[in-house]
């Protein structure tokens, strides 16, 4: 975790700005819907998370005050929903007055700006100063076209593109915002006032949805799907329990092994484990370390999820194959498929569990042993 922010979470406050009427995008933008939830969702949804912020303020359309209240609930954060002004410098303005006097530290962010990672926000909440802005460089040249057809080249030495969050004292902004003025975004306003901003590196990925072309765009940050393959084998043996896939079947044989030997969980793992570049269960739950023993393996599946989701990971889909002489796998199928995906917070048509005999051939055919194989999609999340 980088340097924790030296802001208590009463004291820090985030207005996400969302009222615009998107002009240039042919509509509201704030709830434009993006894999599932309006861009306002995704925008808020890092400061939701960050621990550190005690206040999340959507400032958005009257006609969206509501909507906006629900996905305030769906994220879990204190904070409000507020009806914004003509200008954004307006609808920063009904924010700033909105929170409660233990804030002495704002962070405005643009609604549009649905994918904000972790890691820039906490590098926004760690840098000392009254105000501080994400930019970026400019490499291409840059020309100025004017009127009459001609054109004139710009100096971009020193010229940087600017970003949202901006994390200003609250008695800073509200002095910038004192006169009423607009601007297109309030590092504007403070530098008006003579006072120096400081720049940290924002990231491109960290885009403004301007036009329906910066939807694809948003996609393409996170395309690509990762392939993981797991395999398993126990032995089996009389007195002990057959548990597969989280749900016990009645059996006269059970699997062996240190942890409840589950050995279709085992293979999905190492394949999720082996899809995110992880090490395979072996080193993340070693046998010989007891806390394991009789462990449930579907809450080390459980840990396995939660490990890929801090690399931006999520299970797309599983496909497992059990192979075992007897009992008959096929009554539990739909138990096992549940409880997986359950785990794997996936809709049950998104996890298959097949099963089949080995016709008696070796060591599994003889009972003596199950195995189990799997494949595991994943994909990444919008951060
Ligand atoms: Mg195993």
């Amino acid at each position: 975790m980088a340097a924790a922010s030296r802001h208590s979470p009463e004291s820090t406050g985030a207005l996400i700005v969302g009222a615009g009427s998107g002009v240039r995008f042919g509509g509201a933008k704030a709830f434009v819907a993006w894999r599932g939830e309006p861009l306002i969702w995704w925008a808020a949804r890092p400061f939701a998370r960050a621990g550190d912020i005690g206040q999340v303020v959507l400032v958005v359309r009257r006609e969206d005050l509501e909507e906006a209240r629900s996905l305030l609930g769906r994220l879990g954060c204190p904070g409000q929903a507020l009806e914004g002004g003509a200008t954004r410098s307006e609808s920063v303005r009904r924010g700033l007055a909105a929170l409660p006097p233990s804030v002495n530290r704002v962070l405005v962010h643009d609604a549009a700006r649905p994918n904000l990672s972790a890691a820039l926000l906490r590098r926004i909440l760690g840098e000392p100063g009254p105000a501080v802005v994400p930019c970026l460089q400019l490499h291409d040249a840059m020309h100025r076209l004017e009127p009459d057809g001609l054109s004139s080249t710009v100096d971009r030495r020193g010229v940087v593109r600017v970003q949202t969050p901006q994390a200003f004292d609250r008695n800073l902004l509200e002095q910038a915002h004192a006169g009423g003025e607009d601007a297109a975004d309030d590092a504007a306003l403070v530098e008006r006032l003579g006072i120096p901003v400081r720049f940290v590196p924002g990231e491109e990925e960290n885009l403004k949805v301007t036009t329906p072309e910066d939807i694809r765009r948003l996609e393409r940050f996170h395309a690509g799907m990762l392939v993981g393959h797991g395999y398993d084998i126990h032995r089996l043996a009389a007195g002990r329990r057959l548990v597969l896939c989280g749900v016990e079947i009645p059996s006269e044989r059970g699997a062996l092994g240190h942890s409840d030997a589950d050995a279709a969980t085992h293979a999905l793992m190492d394949a999720i484990l082996g899809a995110a570049g992880l090490p395979d269960i072996g080193h993340l739950f070693p046998p010989e370390d007891e806390s394991y023993r009789d462990a449930r393996s579907v809450g080390l599946l459980a840990d396995v999820v939660a490990r890929i989701g801090g690399l931006g990971l999520q299970v797309a889909q599983a496909d497992l194959t059990v192979v075992l002489e007897n009992p008959r796998v096929g009554p539990y199928r739909e138990a096992m498929r549940q409880t997986l995906a359950d785990v794997l917070q996936l809709p049950t048509e998104r996890v298959s569990v097949k099963a089949t005999t080995a016709e008696g051939l070796g060591a599994v055919g003889g009972g003596e042993a199950i195995e189990a194989w799997a494949l595991a999609t994943l994909r990444w999340l919008p951060r």
